[in-house]
């Protein structure tokens, strides 16, 4: 689909739920995707993209960056602590801060090279034990403790389980994230982005709807 017919669902979907269309931040999320079809999207106008892993951004992210230097980067995907000096130089954004010992990791880096990308939370709102997250009951507890590190923490993002009305999932993020005073929110991606902004996403995660189906690598 068209980047600007995303755009337009975008701002159908504030003008429904009365809210600005600048506070809905668009991440089209380009991994496994070939350079030619971030490059047209590049073209379109797009400057905010997501990755999954490190090994990938870092291979495709520096060249385009040659090209477009207002290029902004959120790393969406499990985060190995190894990984993430990498992925703090490299991006502008880390959406999955999940456990005690990455987000120490990180406050470490962030004092040694005085700069730490934005955080989020990824919080495991479908209780699902293979995916990545605190469980919801733990998220106060791990907000205090990233905070209590002095880290630029800055939302709350989920994955609702694929087989479950998405809407109760964003409902208990928003909820989670407002009782905490946290004002942002990661969540929906192509098939339910829209209903993610009614109920007060800040960072939807697009990538099939923008790029066309993933080409297994
Ligand atoms: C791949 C991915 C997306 C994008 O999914 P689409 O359904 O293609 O929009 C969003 N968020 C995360 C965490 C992902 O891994």
């Amino acid at each position: 689909m068209p980047l600007a017919d995303i755009q337009d669902k975008i701002r159908a979907s504030c003008d429904r739920a009365g809210r600005q269309y600048a506070d809905v931040t668009l991440i089209a999320v380009s991994k496994v995707q070939p350079d030619a079809r971030v490059a047209a999207v590049l073209d379109e106008g797009q400057r905010i993209f997501g990755e999954n892993k490190v090994q990938e951004a870092a291979g495709k992210w520096p060249a385009f960056r040659l090209q477009y230097d207002d290029i902004k980067l959120h790393m969406i995907g499990p985060l190995q602590t190894n990984k993430a000096r990498q992925a703090m130089e490299l991006a502008q954004a880390i959406h999955t801060v999940d456990r005690p010992k990455l987000a120490t990791t990180i406050a470490r880096l962030a004092q040694e090279t005085g700069a730490c990308p934005d955080l989020f939370i990824q919080v495991n709102t479908g209780e699902e034990p293979q995916k990545a997250g605190v469980l919801p009951a733990e998220a106060d507890a791990f907000v205090a403790q990233v905070r209590a590190l002095d880290l630029p923490l800055r939302g709350l993002m989920c994955i609702p389980p694929v087989d479950e009305e998405p809407a109760l999932h964003f409902a208990l993020l928003a909820k989670i994230a407002a009782r905490n005073g946290l004002a942002g929110l990661s969540m929906g991606m192509s098939s339910d982005f829209e209903r993610a902004i009614a109920l007060g996403a800040t960072h939807i995660r697009v990538g099939s709807a923008i790029f066309g189906d993933r080409v297994p690598a």
